[in-house]
């Protein structure tokens, strides 16, 4: 069967956000689209997306979301320019899906519903023409002569089309339909896959004390990395993987049943994958990244000596009051018995010592604490609870001015599925969609020759 007999210019694999625009895209050119979907319904991760409200994109220029992007920079910048947040605030707004911007650029829609974003997406390609095949599981790409062919489904039957767009996602959250499949499709034919790891994605830590906090969140804390010890051969590493290891920022820390979670996690997470497990950290000899030593500044607004006087103050202020019961204004309550515990073990601080008789270095050593509690990173979560994944099919083995394979003619890829990735805050989906429309335009003109 031919494609003009299927009826079928373009095929795209996966009904996400990637596959979605790639299909509105190319269809809106003019090309004859099918969409093959294994779940029963579009868009399951988009469902869960920003606590299920969608933070869709950022509301900022092309460069800067370039500047949030970890992996693909460069690749993605004409994908990006040519389909930018303007636009796809604009594509959503303009089919009845009002949205709003919060905090730190992160657009919503007005709703808080994801469903009205996929409603929106699955109505245009309704109106489109666009057909959509649910419990369609493609089970191989098919290829010919260096260029593609089509693809065979589970069910043993094949359909042809003169391009087909790869937008499987990744291997994050497999229960939205992340199988990893878009991997092997790329790998027969002939592209290389980078090593894929969960990134965006909890930390699990040492300390037994963080266990015990589970639930607390910490907000405006500083979490940094602690220097890897001096020259030493442990926790030396390769110099490049080393330089890549910086991180020292400010936001929200949530304490886990496993170790530490929240905003200011995942990003580190994102920031420091690649050296976590380059063997760049403090690991024994210098192998492996991990454990890999972060430090908590319960404190940033203030300097260590601003922070000694305000200890000082709070200490004179009752001064017979037992330390234990002096903390209520520098903590949180759960967190008081935590600090009682390891002001007695760094600082030698019997917590019903009187607060007036600690000693200058007592309260110098509980200040140091407050500015520097201990993190030590001794592995990642997994797969089943990252935003995305890090890795993916290599970025030399595809045109950026396209999206389409250099190794297979009519073949194309969009969405998590490349070795792209972005930080929070709306960038991953807008990588989705730039690379998605970008491979529909391409796709649809590379069907018309
Ligand atoms: C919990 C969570 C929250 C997130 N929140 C945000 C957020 O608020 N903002 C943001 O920017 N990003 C967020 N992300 C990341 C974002 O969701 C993804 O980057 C984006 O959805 C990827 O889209 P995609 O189309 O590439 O892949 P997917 O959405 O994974 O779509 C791939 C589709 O392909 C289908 N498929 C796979 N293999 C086959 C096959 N063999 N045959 C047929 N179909 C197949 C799958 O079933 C799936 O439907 C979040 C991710 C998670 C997990």
């Amino acid at each position: 069967m031919t494609s003009a007999e299927s009826g079928t210019d373009v095929l795209v694999i996966g009904c996400g956000a990637a596959g979605m625009f790639a299909a509105i895209h190319a269809a809106a050119a003019g090309a004859r689209v099918t969409v093959l979907e294994q779940n029963d319904k579009a868009g399951k991760k988009i469902y869960i997306t920003g606590k299920g409200r969608c933070n869709l994109t950022n509301d900022c220029g092309a460069e800067e979301i370039l500047e949030h992007t970890i992996r693909g920079k460069k690749f993605l910048y004409s994908a990006v320019y040519g389909c930018d947040s303007g636009s796809v605030q604009r594509f959503f707004s303009e089919r009845g899906c009002p949205l709003k911007t919060e905090r730190g650029g992160r657009v919503f829609p007005v709703s808080d519903k994801s469903s009205d974003i996929i409603r929106v997406l699955t109505k245009e390609m309704e109106r489109l023409g666009v057909c959509v095949r649910y419990g369609t599981r493609v089970r191989e790409l098919l290829t010919e002569d260096g260029r593609v062919r089509g693809v065979l489904l589970a069910d043993g039957t094949s359909l042809t089309a003169e391009a087909v767009i790869i937008a499987t996602g990744g291997l994050s959250y497999p229960a939205t339909g992340a199988t990893g499949d878009g991997y092997r499709f790329a790998k027969s034919a002939g592209h290389q896959v980078t090593e894929c790891r969960p990134s965006l994605v909890p930390f699990e830590t040492a300390e037994a004390w963080h266990k015990e906090l589970q639930g607390l969140t910490l907000k405006n804390v500083r979490l940094y990395m602690l220097p890897a010890p001096a020259e030493t051969k442990a926790g030396g590493g390769s110099g490049k993987a080393r330089k890549k290891m910086r991180f020292d920022e400010q936001g929200e820390l949530l304490f886990t049943h496993f170790g530490v979670s929240g905003p200011l996690v995942l990003t580190a997470c994102a920031l420091l994958n690649d050296a976590l497990h380059d063997g760049a950290g403090a690991g024994e000899e210098g192998h492996g990244a991990l454990p890999l030593r972060l430090a908590i500044d319960c404190k940033p607004a203030l300097g260590a000596e601003e922070l000694d006087r305000r200890l000082l103050r709070d200490f004179s202020a009752q001064p017979r009051r037992q330390f234990k019961n002096s903390l209520g204004g520098l903590f949180p309550a759960s967190l008081i018995p935590v600090m009682c515990a390891l002001a007695e073990e760094c600082a030698g601080i019997a917590p019903d010592t009187p607060a007036g008789e600690l000693t200058r270095a007592q309260r110098l050593a509980f200040g140091a604490l407050m500015k520097a509690l201990p993190v030590t990173v001794t592995g990642t979560r997994g797969f089943s609870e990252a935003v995305i994944t890090r890795g993916g099919v290599e970025l030399k083995e595809i045109r950026p001015s396209t999206m389409a394979s250099k190794l297979c003619d009519g073949l194309f890829f969009a969405g998590e599925g490349l070795d792209c990735d972005a930080l929070t805050g709306g960038f991953n989906l807008q990588i989705a969609w730039s690379t998605g429309a970008l491979a529909g335009r391409s796709a649809a003109e590379s069907a018309k020759v």
